[in-house]
């Protein structure tokens, strides 16, 4: 069969290799064959194919995000049959014989990672009732692929954050996943969101306002781009917390400087990292308030070079600041739970994560073009969907 190979740094190429099999072993009789019918490449395959870091993945299939026709199941594989369209949970928790994905972030099955992805003509699911997932009726196909890896990102950054009622909320990073992240805190009774990202990107900016943001702030110029009032309607009663130190900007950055002054020095309770990079991190450390702040990073820190701690706004290591690094929950009940809030109509918990779908191609010979895209973002783009 074809698939498309990380062969070295830079080249995705097209590869005969030997189709995937069920044989009688134990995990094979729970695993399941597919051949995926909607994929959509994500920034991290493009960390994968031009990224620097290791370790590297040479000859590994790529594609984790997936949704998949069943063509052939392991004899003690129960709920899904041949013919049957689901989706593929990026992250598989539950491989038999693993430590888990509770709590050990990096003891799961992860497709294109640590496994083949379904970048192929076939490619193989362990443990199939664990890790394939029911699409729910009416779906459609671009909310139910935008579940098993965006929108479960993006919900695993806010759960981390253990959000409290009128929290304030900075969402560092509006792609995908920054904006799923918006969407969870607003569920979460989050108080004042605020969505730090790109000024240039509109419809980043637009789908920011439309899943529950309250603000939009440049992350280079510290400029407001859209601002309903909840921000200063939460501070404005409370004054200055005290004089804001210049030092707690440990980069000078004009956007933490904005919520210094927009919050009276306090800084927000919770923030989720969704996007940038080193940088991120230090500008998270500094507007996380002291004796309370949450950070939760969930997103793909670049290089090598490991970044530098802000001794100020960590009160020289004791400012009361958590931060945690976190991963996707994966697993079957995890994207069909992702898949039922999708899926509301109606109801105020409608969450439709489907306008995450800017640019559709066709074809699988399409996937390289589709990974270029995504490496290249053009203006409107956030997720392409090929459909194989
Ligand atoms: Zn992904």
């Amino acid at each position: 069969m074809k698939a498309y190979i990380f062969e070295s740094i830079g080249r995705l190429i097209l590869k005969d290799v030997a189709a995937p099999v069920i044989s009688d072993s134990q995990d094979d009789r729970r695993a399941a064959i597919l051949r995926p019918r909607y994929v959509s490449p994500c920034s991290s395959d493009v960390h994968t194919v031009f990224g620097g870091s290791r370790p590297r993945r040479e000859n590994m299939i790529l594609g984790h995000e997936g949704l998949a026709e069943v063509v052939e199941t392991g004899s003690e594989v129960r709920d899904f049959k041949k013919g049957e369209l689901v989706a593929v949970s990026a992250v598989m928790p539950d491989i038999p014989g693993g430590t888990g994905h509770e709590g050990f972030p990096f003891s799961g099955g992860k497709l294109g990672r640590n496994m083949d992805g379904l970048f192929a003509e076939l490619f193989k699911v362990p443990d199939a009732d664990m890790n394939l997932a029911k699409i729910p009726e009416g779906l459609s196909p671009e909310a139910a692929l935008m579940s098993v890896d965006v929108m479960t990102t993006g919900f695993s950054a806010a759960e981390y954050a253990d959000i409290r009622r009128d929290d304030t909320v900075i969402v560092m990073g509006t792609g995908p996943i920054g904006l799923m992240a918006i969407a969870a805190a607003k569920r979460f009774g989050a108080g004042p969101v605020i969505a730090m990202g790109s000024e240039k990107r509109e419809e980043c900016i637009r789908l920011s306002r439309e899943y529950g943001a309250d603000m939009y702030i440049s992350y280079r110029s510290g400029d407001i781009i859209f601002d309903n009032g909840r921000v200063s309607e939460k501070y404005a009663p409370l004054g200055k917390a005290y004089e804001m130190a210049s030092a707690a900007n440990s980069l000078g950055s004009p956007a933490v400087s904005r919520i210094f002054e927009l919050t009276g020095s306090r800084g927000a309770e919770r923030i989720l990292i969704c996007g940038g990079g080193k940088r991120s991190l230090m500008s998270a450390c500094d507007m996380a308030s002291y004796g309370t702040g949450t950070v939760v990073n969930a997103a793909y820190i670049e290089g090598t070079e490991n970044p530098e701690l802000p001794l100020f706004s960590l009160g020289k290591g004791m400012a009361g600041k958590t931060f945690k690094f976190i991963y996707c929950k994966g697993g079957r009940a995890r994207i069909e739970e992702m898949m039922k809030i999708a899926g509301k109509r109606g109801e105020s918990e409608t969450l439709d994560p489907a306008p995450l779908v800017t640019h559709r191609l066709k074809g699988f010979e399409n996937i390289p073009a589709a990974l270029e895209m995504m490496r290249e973002k053009p203006a409107g783009l956030i997720k392409v969907m090929v459909e194989i």
